[in-house]
């Protein structure tokens, strides 16, 4: 069997274009489907696949681990970079695929068959709706009790909020009674049985990411993500200490040499590869099999598209510390259209039964993706009242 080509199909879903990866084979019929969304960086991702398919075409897909190594390690350059990584990662969803369609089983079973019966699901406040999730003013405390009500009305056990405002350095009480006020408006619309996420998007500084988790200690999230730049790993571990809130992060960090120095810091509880960017399934296994080590629990990344999705749900059937995964459902009203999927979500507490069918279990419509071409994604710049440059 061999590699015949490698095509990208990019697909406007309004705040990210979907990139789809479409690894061909000699086989008739036979092509694996992975995802490579890096949003803002569309036309550099699949430039960057472009130059790697010149590695694999003529080799055998079903040697993941061996193109893995390829894809990683040749061309002098490491694939540790956000682009070449994210490049990495829908190819190597890709040849999973492949392999699972070649042997006629789900990746799951491929990694030792499912260790749970369902996976639960979490979903952004507003579904994905950008403006409901990323727009809503940290001073309308009512709106995210209005939207956590409707997350729960979805079905939904678990749903994350954007509830801490961006903030310069070093800023006084203002900001920080604000979360709070939030956070205390969704707890009481909801109750206790409700998990609630705050993220925030790594905006504060350690300072400020230290004051606003020591505020949220009394709501009692399930976890509390990004607090600070993600390159501040040392700061991050002081704020884990400080508060028995599980701290989460990773979305940004690629490979497996990133999470190891989380992982040796006990920087956090909750470790967030995204499987589309952090070298794909084959680096996300590894980074799993670390933070088992570590007893530390992994909810991947995944605000992207379906491929991303279904790939997430194949990792979290075979791995024991997967808790929950992330979810977007309100984002585009066309969503379902561009694919067929082969897990089932149950309405009432929107839990995931495993996929019976081989590979990743998705089809994509090439068709239907064909009605949304690329279109340059909306700006997303934050300054602060000063005119200095802040993090969105
Ligand atoms: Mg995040």
């Amino acid at each position: 069997m061999k590699i015949t080509a490698i095509e990208t199909h990019v697909c406007h879903a309004r705040m990210r274009n979907w990139i789809f990866v479409k690894v061909l084979t000699d086989q008739p019929g036979l092509w694996g489907w992975g995802e490579a969304t890096l949003e803002w960086h569309t036309r550099a991702v699949v430039g960057a696949i472009e130059d790697i398919s010149h590695l694999l075409v003529g080799e055998d897909p079903r040697r993941v681990e061996h193109l893995w190594q390829m894809m990683y390690r040749q061309h002098f350059w490491h694939g540790n970079g956000i682009v070449r990584g994210t490049a990495i990662s829908g190819i190597d969803l890709s040849l999973w695929d492949i392999v699972g369609k070649a042997l006629g089983v789900p990746c799951h079973q491929l990694w030792g068959g499912p260790v749970r019966d369902y996976v639960r699901l979490y979903c952004h406040l507003g579904g994905g709706r950008m403006e409901d999730f990323y727009e809503t003013a940290p001073d309308d405390a009512k709106r995210f009790a209005d939207l956590a009500r409707q997350a729960v009305a979805d079905g939904f056990t678990a749903f994350k909020s954007m509830a801490v405002p961006e903030t310069m350095p070093l800023e006084g009480l203002k900001p920080v009674r604000y979360a709070e006020a939030c956070v205390a408006a969704m707890r009481e619309a909801v109750g206790d049985g409700i998990d609630i996420m705050v993220d925030c998007h790594a905006r504060p500084s350690p300072a400020m990411g230290m004051r606003f988790a020591r505020a949220m200690e009394p709501y009692g999230l399930y976890f509390f993500e990004e607090p600070c730049w993600p390159e501040s790993i040392d700061s991050i571990a002081d704020i884990q200490r400080a508060v028995g809130t599980p701290i989460a992060t990773g979305e940004r960090l690629i490979s497996q040499h990133a999470f190891r120095e989380l992982l040796e810091k006990r920087a956090c509880r909750v470790l967030q590869p995204d499987i589309t960017h952090c070298g794909g399934l084959s680096e996300a296994r590894r980074i799993a099999a670390m933070a088992e080590a570590y007893r530390v629990a992994l909810a991947p990344h995944n605000p992207q598209g379906p491929v991303s999705t279904a790939a997430s749900l194949e990792l979290g059937f075979a791995t024991p510390s997967y808790i929950i995964c992330e979810s977007v459902h309100g984002d585009v009203p066309w969503r379902a259209d561009v694919v067929s999927e082969g897990f089932t979500v149950e309405k009432e507490g929107r839990l995931v039964r495993p996929s019976s069918r081989p590979g990743l279990g998705v089809e994509i419509d090439e068709a239907e993706v064909k009605k949304h071409p690329f279109e340059q994604e909306v700006l997303q710049r934050t300054f602060y009242p000063d005119g200095s440059v802040g993090d969105w």
